[in-house]
């Protein structure tokens, strides 16, 4: 039994980011305790073990930690504290002379924030290496990703009616092959579940569409190893959740920036078959050189 943890990264609008990105990250049900301890083991020694990684806010740089002289030399409870008495002051500044969205804003990006203020910009950034080359190493699990570059999908012919769907219809097809050809090797069949963060845009459209797979097949596909609609559940308290979403931004980053630093770390989780790597694809136009095109061919 398989569970396919789905995040996505990005907007489906054709406004601010370039890409938009789905993922599905799959593992054992056998292995889920010891993967979920591996990650913990992570994140203790830095003070995490109650916070949710949650990967773009840890990889952004905080500027009021690099006002602080000597932060790197100071204890996590003088860091924290340093921290909260900069952003208090902000806000108190924004709020007698800047404008009402400056402030909304501020105090969302401390919220967001608030967990990791502690560490610097290095500690952050091993730590996401550090989770990212743990997934890595997971070889039973898998990684399925449909990364949309929006300028080329939304001047093209290709027929959809949401970007959404049609990236959760891929990523559910490519788990469902997956489930079939492994099953098939191993001589048995294999079943998996689909487990989303608790969402409410999104969990009445994802499970009309996992029904409506289930009666009547994908344009491609009849969905028989995929059980049921898709699980809700809190991504504050479930690993896996914030697993796929380090995922999606590694892969989101990796079209947009080029950046490779945590991509390449989790690469080797897409799956593959006998064409090279069929779990992920880069819907855009033909002859992008991208590894992953090159690989998809
Ligand atoms: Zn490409």
């Amino acid at each position: 039994m398989y569970m396919c943890y789905l995040d996505e990264s990005g907007v489906t609008e054709n406004v601010s980011t370039t890409h938009f990105v789905l993922v599905g990250f799959a593992v054992q049900a056998e292995q889920w305790k010891w993967m979920e301890k591996a990650i913990n083991r992570c994140k203790v020694p830095l003070g995490l073990e109650n916070a949710e990684i949650h990967t773009a806010w840890m990889h952004r740089r905080y500027p009021e930690q690099e006002h602080i002289s000597g932060f790197d030399h100071l204890d996590f409870a003088q860091r924290r504290a340093a921290v909260k008495q900069r952003r208090k002051g902000h806000l108190l500044r924004l709020a007698a002379s800047g404008t009402r969205k400056q402030l909304k804003s501020a105090q969302r990006n401390y919220r967001k924030s608030d967990a990791y203020i502690h560490l610097t910009h290095v500690q952050r950034v091993s730590l996401l290496r550090k989770v990212a080359d743990t997934i890595g190493r997971w070889q039973d699990a898998r990684i399925f990703a449909e990364a949309a570059d929006k300028s080329f999908v939304y001047s093209s012919n290709l027929r959809f009616d949401h970007l959404f769907d049609y990236a959760f219809t891929e990523v559910v097809q490519r788990y469902e092959y997956f489930l079939r050809n492994k099953g098939r090797s191993l001589g048995t069949t294999l079943y998996g579940l689909l487990v989303q963060d608790n969402n409410q845009t999104v969990s009445r459209r994802l499970t009309d569409l996992m029904r409506r797979f289930h009666k009547q097949g994908t344009k491609w596909t009849d969905i028989d190893h995929i059980v049921e609609t898709p699980f809700f559940v809190d991504s504050h308290l479930t690993s896996m959740v914030q697993i796929a979403d380090l995922c999606g931004f590694a892969i989101r980053r990796f079209f947009e920036n080029g950046e490779t630093d945590l991509f390449n770390r989790i690469y080797d989780r897409f799956d593959r078959g006998n064409r090279g790597v069929v779990g992920v694809r880069h819907n855009t136009h033909a002859g992008c050189s991208c590894r992953v095109c090159k690989d998809h061919s």
